[in-house]
Parts: structure tokens; C-alpha cells; sequence
């Protein structure tokens, strides 16, 4: 790119004619659904499996076949449908999208065309803008084609029949940051559901970007389609290409060279979108109803059954989190990234009463133990730390039996073995001194030969006390209670007066 602009909110200005472009996006998200058989037929979903050990007469289009559509799947796709808001519609159908290619040995895909299970909703966005959805379809997933073998290309049917929803919006985001977290926001509410992983390095997540881009003010200029971006980093760089592409194109002038309706492909390597082909329009898949499936019908109390499954989502816990239980931003996202974490902390959080530090023992302490290659745990819900010892433990430190040094050692252990926190206490000898009378002994002797401390403190500068702390607490082998301390060394200090 030769030309430098200027972002301005989401207009990109362009240097050599200070135009203010505005990009216009739309995302179609492919999801995979976590059924534990394909869409159609018995096969098993497995990643990673050899290839073509997956499969059956009807995922590979044997004659004679005839597709069953899995319940669980249309379960899931529903969860999902009413996460965001959207329409649920009582009766659908499936069509056949007919073309060819190696990974889709059919030579078409059942899929939805005009009469998709659910329309509308939309997904509220962290900068603020709300994304509406056009809708949400069912489909079968196709095959892989492998074509890094020199002249060979290589297939594997494993994935051909899975289970995916295809998530199209409105072109209602503006920035690459926007579409990013778009897709940020579906994936999360996808794996609250429990509708699928949504893990793009096992391609459970893919997406295709529109995009054009228009002077502010000016209606919709041709856009262009860029396909199969498997990570949010690469939609991310596709469109910090691609806007600025299209906007030279323009302003060069030269007509040859305006964006054209065409599909496009991001090689991740070299940064840049090449031409794959010129974009086929509805009309080239010849759609037709699919004549080997009933039409889709879904009764209310269905749908109601699948409403009662949903969880709170992430949005409105982290607004609950933040008004109701007064925790920052921050940590409100820290606990709902993941749902297993932030279900974890609300255990806690009753158990304890003290939402504030149960968020920061999670954030500071029990997602690091998470890290911990010596602890074998994948989630919050493997470790041998419970919510219950956690709470046990903020009352420890609460009630003043615990100090803060020992706490820390306390969670380390806790966290290694599961151990209950007050036994770990009693048996290392961590309970903080509360007898008065070794107290006042350890105060005394830390207030000999200190008589600028006395002195200042009964002058009024009560910081000055901090060098008498330390020695107790010196004394106490760490063990004293420090706000005791302070009482009584300003009790002996005004005695004397
Ligand atoms: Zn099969």
C-alpha cells in the first residue's frame, strides 16, 4: 500500500485526497455444532482422526441413500437462535445448494435457503454498536481438500456431514476491530450455550467477510467477499488490506480497477487478498427444496423446552457483575470468558459473601494454578480447589486468623492438593498471635530505644509507627496481627504520656 490514511473513528482519511472512507461489513460465521454424529448419518464427529475413517454410503453421496436429520443438532442451533435474540420459525425447510467440487462428493450441500430455521436478532458489541442478524441456517459441512501434495490433491470426507450453523449478519460493522469483536462476542455466546466449541485452530469456527467501502455519507459501493478466514487475527488483516485496497482503487480513478463482485482469498504469508474467482450469485447453485427431508417444524413448546436451557449469557452477567457486586470491568471479563470460571466464582461468591475478593483469589491466584504445567487440570472445574475452600479461606483471612503472606502459602497448597484451608492453617502453625499479653511483651520491646517513634506519634504523625510493626511483626514470626499491633503501640505510647 502506497498511500497513507489517517483512522478518525471508523473513517479511514485519505492522505492525498483527505476523503473520509467508511468501511461497510458483514460476516458469515460458520459454526460446528457439538453433536457427537454428523447431520445426516451415524458418523462420528472426532477432530484429528486418520482420514476418511469417518465416514459412511451416506456422507460420501452413495446412490440410494437417504439423510436423517440429527435432533441434537437442530437442539443446539436452536439454543443459539434464541442467545441472540432471533426469530424461531415453526416450520423450515432444507434445499439442496448444487455444485462441484472434490470435497463434496454429493455434488451438492443440504443446506437452507429461503426459509432458514430462525431471522433476525442481533448481537450487542463491547465498543457499544449493536450488529443485527439477517439469519441463522442449518448445513452440512463439506470435506476437506488438501492441496499442498504438489500436483496431487489430497481428500478427506471426515468433516463432509457435520453438523454447522451458518450466523449471517447485517452489514452493520464499520472497523476491523468491530468484526473482530463480532465474532469474539458469537464465539463466547456459542460456547455459553454449549452449541459447539467455537475453536478456530480445529476450524469450528470460520468466516467469511463483505466488505466495501464508501465516501461518509454515500450509499453502498459494490462489495467483496473474502473467504474462509480461520482465525480472528486473519479477518483482522484481511480487512486492514482490503479497505485500503479498495479505497486506492477508487481514488486512482481508473475504472479498470474498482472493486467487482468477486470472491477473494487472504493469504495469511504474504498480507495481502488475491482474486479467487468472480462471486457467484444464488442463482449459480441451482437451490431446490431438498426432496429426501420433511420440512422442519419445531413446536412452541420445543423451542420454550430449549429457552429453559439457556444460561445467563456473558454480556448481562458481566453488567450484573459490575452494578450488583461492584467488581471493575476488568475482572467482570477476566470471570466470564469462560463459563465453567465465571459459574465457579458465583459459587464462591455466595459461599464467602465477599464478591470483590473471591474475584481477586480467581483472578490472582486460582486462573495462574490453571497455568501451573505441575497441576493437571484443563478447566476451573479440575482442580482440586473448590469454591468451597476458597470461601473458608477469605473468612480465615476475614475473621483475622489468617494473614495475607500466609494466605498466599495456604491457596499454593490448596490449589496443588485440595487440602481444606483451616487444617493447612492448624497444621503449619499460621494462625495469627491474638494473645494480648505476647503481644504487649513483643510492642514493648520493639518501642525500647525507639523514642523518636514515641515522640513523633505523639506529635501527631502516626506513620512514624510503621517502624515499630516491623519489629513485631518480626518477632511474631509473621504471626502477629498487624492491626492489633498498631492498637496496642499506640495504647502503650499514650499511656506514658
Ligand atoms: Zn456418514
Amino acid at each position: 500500500m502506497s498511500a497513507e490514511f489517517e483512522r478518525d473513528g471508523t473513517a479511514w482519511i485519505s492522505a492525498s485526497t483527505g476523503t473520509r472512507w467508511v468501511p461497510v461489513i458483514g460476516l458469515e460465521v460458520h459454526a460446528q455444532l457439538a453433536t457427537q454424529s454428523k447431520l445426516f448419518c451415524a458418523c462420528e464427529v472426532r477432530f484429528g482422526a486418520p482420514p476418511n475413517t469417518l465416514t459412511c454410503p451416506i456422507c460420501t453421496g452413495q446412490p440410494g441413500t437417504l439423510p436423517v436429520l440429527n435432533a441434537t443438532a437442530v437442539e443446539l442451533a436452536v439454543r443459539v437462535a434464541l442467545a441472540v435474540g432471533a426469530e424461531v420459525a415453526a416450520e423450515s425447510k432444507f434445499d439442496r445448494k448444487n455444485y462441484f467440487y472434490c470435497d463434496i462428493p454429493k455434488n451438492f450441500q443440504i443446506s437452507q435457503f429461503d426459509r432458514p430455521y430462525c431471522t433476525g436478532g442481533g448481537i450487542q458489541l463491547p465498543s457499544g454498536r449493536f450488529v443485527r442478524l439477517t439469519r441463522i441456517h442449518i448445513e452440512e459441512d463439506a470435506g476437506k481438500a488438501i492441496h499442498d501434495r504438489g500436483d496431487e490433491t489430497l481428500v478427506d470426507l471426515n468433516r463432509a456431514g457435520v453438523a454447522l450453523i451458518e450466523s449471517v449478519s447485517e452489514a452493520d460493522m464499520e472497523s476491523p476491530e468491530e468484526a473482530v469483536e463480532y465474532l469474539e462476542a458469537l464465539k463466547e455466546i456459542i460456547r455459553y450455550v454449549g452449541a459447539g466449541e467455537a475453536d478456530m485452530e480445529k476450524g469450528q469456527l470460520r468466516c467469511d467477510v463483505n466488505v466495501s467501502v464508501r465516501p461518509q455519507g454515500e450509499p453502498w459501493r459494490t462489495k467483496v467477499e473474502i473467504k474462509n478466514l480461520n482465525s480472528f487475527r486473519n479477518a483482522r488483516e484481511a480487512l486492514e488490506y482490503e479497505i485500503p485496497r479498495q479505497i486506492e482503487a477508487y481514488e486512482s480513478g481508473d475504472e479498470t480497477r474498482f472493486p467487482r463482485q468477486e470472491t477473494r482469498l487472504f493469504d495469511v504469508r504474504a498480507g495481502v487478498t488475491r482474486t479467487m474467482r468472480s462471486k457467484e450469485g444464488a442463482s449459480d447453485y441451482r437451490y431446490f427444496a431438498e426432496p429426501d427431508l420433511p420440512p422442519l417444524a419445531l413446536s412452541e413448546s420445543f423451542v420454550e423446552r430449549q429457552r429453559g436451557l439457556l444460561c445467563e449469557l456473558p454480556e448481562a452477567r458481566r453488567r450484573r457483575y459490575r452494578e450488583e457486586l461492584g467488581l471493575s470491568e476488568y475482572d467482570a471479563r477476566v470471570l466470564t470468558a469462560v463459563r465453567e470460571v465465571a459459574d465457579w466464582f458465583e459459587a464462591a461468591a455466595r459461599l464467602s459473601g465477599r464478591p470483590k475478593e473471591t474475584a481477586n483469589w480467581i483472578a490472582n491466584d486460582v486462573l495462574g494454578g490453571l497455568a501451573d504445567p505441575k497441576i493437571e487440570a484443563t478447566s476451573i472445574d479440575e482442580l482440586p480447589l473448590k469454591p468451597f475452600d476458597l470461601a473458608e479461606l477469605i473468612a480465615l483471612v476475614a475473621e483475622g486468623t489468617l494473614h495475607s503472606t500466609g494466605a498466599r502459602e495456604v491457596m499454593g497448597e490448596m490449589l496443588r492438593t485440595g487440602a481444606a484451608p483451616r487444617a493447612l492453617v492448624a497444621e503449619r502453625g499460621l494462625e495469627q498471635v491474638e494473645d494480648e499479653g505476647r503481644l504487649e511483651v513483643w510492642c514493648r520491646e520493639a518501642l525500647e530505644g525507639r523514642e523518636q517513634v514515641v515522640a513523633d506519634v505523639r506529635a501527631g504523625r502516626i506513620k512514624a509507627l510503621g517502624a515499630a510493626v516491623g519489629p513485631v511483626m518480626k518477632a511474631s514470626a509473621g504471626k502477629a496481627n498487624p492491626r492489633r499491633v498498631r492498637e496496642i503501640l499506640l495504647r502503650i505510647i499514650g499511656e506514658d504520656e
